[in-house]
């Protein structure tokens, strides 16, 4: 039987479905795209893949969430819009790849519950404390959406532009191979500092390139240095 559900809150998933409706030529300064939306069912959302070039064999792919105070307004709580920026302009330089703009802002938690959040990461609160103060997991986002449209795109082989780790899990285990994880080097400052850690020691982000954040190998390499 269904237990009572609060309908403001993300339901358990569900088995989804992507169907390409509307495509067309988008002319960017990182070159021109095909933007081509798909509809997710039964959520009705509408996910963007942004084409451009030949993308058989293993494409230059980007797995990108939403973040609409990092990717329009540019905020500096996180490096979700130099992310999308790289990804866009890598793709532009070699002519070829595709950018998928999933619609699941926050972490999958929606916007009204990112702000909630970013109010108690203002307390102290780190990014996953605050989702799991406000009910949710650390994230709560489904990338098996992706692999569907990269399907539907013809495409089963990527270099994947990311720092995640699950992402690269997820494609391989929905049919995608990623023959090349490309790191995007994301750069600290002083508001994204504790996002970024946070993302890697708790998320296990790959940063190697910022040798502070790199996450421990086992529960046994002790207390984290940022505290
Ligand atoms: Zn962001």
């Amino acid at each position: 039987m269904n237990s009572p559900q609060d309908s403001s809150r993300p339901q358990a998933p569900v088995p989804q479905q992507v169907s390409l409706v509307a495509e067309a030529r988008v002319p960017t300064e990182h070159g021109t795209f095909t933007m081509k939306l798909f509809k997710e069912e039964p959520s009705g959302l509408e996910h963007v893949a942004l084409v451009m070039g030949n993308v058989k064999g293993s494409a230059l792919v980007r797995v990108h969430s939403e973040c609409m105070t990092g990717d329009v307004f540019g905020s500096l709580r996180c490096d979700c819009g130099p992310q999308l920026h790289f990804a866009l302009d890598e793709i532009g330089k070699q002519g070829s790849g595709i950018v998928l703009y999933l619609r699941q802002e926050g972490r999958g938690i929606g916007l009204i519950n990112k702000l909630k959040a970013y109010a108690l990461q203002d307390e102290g609160l780190d990014t996953v404390e605050a989702n799991l103060r406000l009910g949710f997991p650390a994230d709560l986002r489904n990338f098996e959406v992706a692999a569907q449209m990269l399907s539907q795109l013809g495409v089963d082989s990527v270099r994947l532009m990311t720092n995640n780790p699950r992402k690269v899990a997820t494609l391989e285990k929905h049919g995608v191979k990623v023959v090349e994880r490309v790191p995007v080097r994301s750069q600290s400052q002083s508001e994204n500092h504790h996002y970024l850690a946070t993302k890697a020691l708790k998320l296990g982000h790959h940063m190697d390139w910022l040798p502070e954040y790199i996450p421990p190998k086992s529960e046994d390499d002790g207390p984290s240095k940022l505290g």
